[in-house]
């Protein structure tokens, strides 16, 4: 069981999208080894407009834009 970083709630890794601060490789999204922030594959979750500020104290590095590309891309689809 994992907790949100948006809304707190505690879910099981299958609803919840993971975010990997991977040593080698930055940021991933459902890959990688390291650090890990959880949040709700939804849009009031994922798309909350302090997200990223959340993800940079939670994976404690700065987030770039080319990563927050991929992640706004990637919650596109959820509802
Ligand atoms: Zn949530």
């Amino acid at each position: 069981m994992r907790r949100c970083i948006s809304c707190r709630a505690i879910l099981d890794r299958e609803s919840l999208l993971r975010l990997t601060n991977d040593h080698q490789k930055g940021i991933l999204i459902n890959s990688g080894i390291g650090r890990s922030a959880y949040i709700c594959k939804t849009k009031s979750c994922a798309g909350d407009s302090k997200i990223k500020k959340k993800l940079q104290k939670a994976l404690k590095r700065s987030i770039d834009t080319t990563f927050y590309k991929i992640f706004e891309m990637e919650i596109e689809n959820y509802n």
